[in-house]
């Protein structure tokens, strides 16, 4: 995975923000200070932007991975409502 530029700026970025997140933290201030919770909730939020601005063309992808990642999640878990309750038609719940 370390040979994918994707996944190495990825990783260096991971810790990069979250430091860049303590230093925000005591500079411009949050909720809660001075935790790694804070730290974590900078990191996030610096990824999310740095991740559009440098990989805007990945999002479409990405939007699909979710829908798919949610579906295999109830499947795995066993509450299958979604599709159970889904006529093959048109898609809409049957009791809708
Ligand atoms: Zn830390």
């Amino acid at each position: 995975m370390k040979y994918i530029p994707m996944f190495r700026n990825l990783a260096l970025c991971d810790t990069l923000f979250h430091e860049i997140g303590h230093h925000l933290d005591r500079t411009i201030g949050s909720p809660t200070h001075g935790s790694e919770a804070t730290a974590e909730a900078w990191r996030a939020r610096l990824l999310v932007a740095w991740f559009r601005k440098r990989y805007w063309y990945l999002a479409p992808f990405l939007r699909v991975g979710k829908k798919i990642e949610y579906r295999w999640k109830k499947m795995k878990s066993g509450d299958d409502n979604l599709s159970k309750n889904r006529s093959k038609r048109d898609g809409r719940p049957r009791n809708a």
